[in-house]
């Protein structure tokens, strides 16, 4: 199968055609904007050589075809490519799976992505799949026309800008913030910087020292709340982005306290006043970098659609504007109701 090098070029039903148009998200210079443009995907047939290995799939050749598609599908998205270029058969295997096929064909982007940002190791196969296949952002219940590929969940533009969950830490902040160790840190869910231009503003971000691995923050919050247990970790930490002073304090009191711990004293400190900062910079750089823009796949119709953005809000001033800047075709026609009600 050929692999498409760019994802399909959207367009908008032609009922909505004075109403809508597609955004195409160029000016958020996500990851996806940053991919080389010559990343073709996974080699084809012709592409990839087998010498001296036999073409058979083992032992796997005794199940049944679906049975077989049901094991490839929970593969994570490393082991699957892995597979696929073992030999012709493993090769006709994958390709004949519809998980993979719909990626291919509607998002061949997020395979390129999480390749660079080296994450196909904890996504598995059908969890991409689902996030393809679903529209609902995560977070609320507008179009999701994004995925973050920390943990491939699929959000939109103003939660991915805003919430900090999703703004990856680099280690050393998130072992400040989060009070965390280097044992723990090292299991988070974490990324590869791909260095490049990010965010509205086209920050270069450049992988340098303890930048090059991200975390996921809303897993490190998680992890502390569960060691630490306190209040001050999960208040603090529920979408805050701490300081660099606050860091530093943070930072103190926790090695006072375990020092305390260790010498088999009861420590007496008093939990710092701590001055919280809400990163509300949604041109933060690192927003941007472990997310793509990707279709809707409808597996009812086998179609694959982007969300439809409105022109009338267009003229309304941005504080007016619903939070919500996507639509499906359904959600888009409720919206236009919303329009008419304003104007009436
Ligand atoms: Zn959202
Ligand atoms: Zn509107």
């Amino acid at each position: 199968m050929a692999m498409a090098t760019t994802d399909e070029k959207p367009e908008v039903p032609p009922e909505y055609g004075h109403l809508a148009y597609i955004n195409n998200g160029s000016f958020a210079r996500t990851l996806g904007d940053n991919l080389p443009r010559s990343c073709s995907g996974p080699k084809t047939i012709s592409q990839l050589a087998w010498s001296s290995t036999p073409s058979s799939i083992g032992g796997l050749e005794v199940l049944p075809l679906d049975l077989i598609q049901e094991v490839l599908a929970q593969l994570d998205i490393t082991t699957l490519l892995d597979f696929r270029r073992v030999n012709k058969q493993a090769l006709a295997l994958v390709e004949s799976l519809p998980h993979y096929r719909a990626i291919t064909t509607h998002a061949p982007s997020a395979l390129h992505a999480i390749f660079r940002i080296q994450t196909g190791r904890s996504i598995a196969v059908q969890t991409l799949f689902d996030e393809l296949c679903a529209w609902k952002c995560h977070h609320c219940d507008g179009f999701g026309g994004y995925l973050y590929l920390i943990t491939c969940i699929r959000l939109c533009r103003p939660c991915f800008t805003t919430k900090n969950r999703y703004l990856p830490r680099d280690t050393t902040r998130v072992k400040a913030e989060f009070l965390l160790d280097d044992e723990i840190t090292n299991r988070l869910p974490r990324m590869r910087l791909h260095p490049g231009k990010y965010a509205p503003g086209c920050q270069s971000i450049t992988r340098t020292g303890p930048r090059s691995v991200l975390y996921d923050a809303g897993h490190a919050r998680w992890t502390s709340s569960i060691i630490h247990g306190s209040k001050i970790i999960s208040d603090i930490l529920e979408e805050a982005y701490v300081t660099d002073q606050t860091e530093m304090q943070l930072l103190r009191y926790t090695k006072r306290v375990r020092a305390a711990e260790q010498a088999g004293r009861v420590s007496s400190l008093r939990t710092p006043r701590l001055t919280m900062l809400e990163d509300t910079n949604a041109n933060n750089g690192f927003r941007y970098v472990a997310i793509i823009r990707v279709p809707w796949f409808d597996r009812k119709s086998q179609v694959a659609q982007w969300g439809l953005s409105c022109r009338k809000c267009l003229s309304i001033p941005v504080s007016e504007r619903t939070y919500l800047d996507q639509f499906t075709p359904e959600g888009f026609k409720e919206h236009l109701k919303e329009h008419e009600a304003a104007d009436s």
